[in-house]
């Protein structure tokens, strides 16, 4: 599979995951449009491709959930992209209450055909049937409490937590609320890494030495200050393999076991923790392609007023 999930985990796929894929298949019918959550950080690795392909033929909208953890820039330039393959997507920080109501308009710009017709049927008062989609620990129940405005969905800070499909009524709304689901086979190692360093992977079964260095590579090429700054290094350590790094980080924390040696498996848990808990600052791991930006912003040029 990859190098960070344990080599031991032969069957990683959780057969709870299974079971929501099925579910999902047999539901969509009975729903009006899907509403995937994405996780800001990573909007392209937390973009499930079986959700993708089981709901192809609904109209679909993204959220860029968790964007208060996101290195804003860069999200302006995934609103960007999105827009530009035609698809209606919001930025959120759906821990704020409240909040993800201004989905709603999004929802009801994307159904204007479905509610104009159900008007000229004199069907007022028809509920907006929406499936929230997504993987585990995106925010799902905390987007669905948000959007309601109070706490109807339970919000874990873990993920597989297994739950089946829940309906959830607000106002003209009808949320289905499903269980986060993976999938089984990913394109790269920097996909499967992306969603264990947000905790989208069990960590019981994933090498968190591995996942710390993969980490560690990977965002001292894009924000090396925040990394500079959060661990008191000077520049010089940017150039260490990332084993040294991790070691160079847990020294300077005094992470030390009998003999002096660095207690590296301590070390790893706190920086992949520290990262989660967003401690390095705002950051995001992906970008978006520059072609698709650029065209986009051009458009937005043609736009402006003379
Ligand atoms: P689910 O598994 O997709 O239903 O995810 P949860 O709603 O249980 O959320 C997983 C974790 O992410 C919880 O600790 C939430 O508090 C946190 N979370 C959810 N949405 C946001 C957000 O927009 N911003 C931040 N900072 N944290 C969030």
């Amino acid at each position: 599979q990859s190098d960070i999930i344990n080599s031991r985990q032969i069957q990683w796929f959780p057969g709870h995951m299974t079971k929501t894929l099925r579910l999902m298949e047999k539901e969509i019918r009975n729903v009006d449009c899907v509403l995937q959550i994405l996780d800001a950080r990573i909007p392209l690795s937390s973009l499930n491709p079986e959700i993708e392909r089981i709901t192809a033929g609904k109209p679909h909208l993204y959220v860029l959930n968790k964007s208060d953890l996101a290195d804003p820039e860069i999200t302006k330039q995934w609103l960007a992209y999105f827009k530009s393959a035609g698809a209606g997507c919001i930025a959120m920080d759906s821990k704020q209450r409240g909040r993800a109501t201004a989905t709603k308009g999004l929802i009801e710009k994307e159904l204007s055909a479905l509610m104009e017709r159900r008007r000229s049927r004199g069907m007022v008062g028809a509920a907006i049937r929406v499936m929230i989609v997504g993987i585990p620990n995106v925010g799902k129940s905390t987007f669905i409490n948000s959007f309601a405005g109070t706490t109807r969905a339970k919000a874990a800070n873990k993920p597989g937590v297994t739950r089946g499909k829940q309906w959830i009524s607000v106002d003209s709304f009808d949320l289905m609320d499903m269980p986060g689901v993976l999938w089984k086979k990913f394109d790269s190692l920097e996909t499967a890494s992306n969603l264990a360093f947000i905790g989208s992977i069990r960590d019981d079964i994933l090498d968190i030495e591995e996942l710390a260095c993969g980490l560690l590579s990977s965002v001292r090429g894009i924000y090396p200050q925040q990394l500079l700054a959060r661990y008191k290094l000077d520049a010089e350590a940017l150039t260490l393999p990332p084993y040294d790094l991790l070691q160079a980080i847990g020294a300077k924390r005094g992470m030390l076991i009998s003999g002096g040696e660095v207690d590296t498996e301590r070390a790893a848990k706190m920086l992949v923790g520290e990262f989660r808990a967003s401690k390095w600052g705002r950051l995001s791991l992906e970008r978006p392609p520059r072609r698709a930006i650029q065209e986009d912003m051009e458009e937005v040029t043609d736009d402006a007023p003379q």
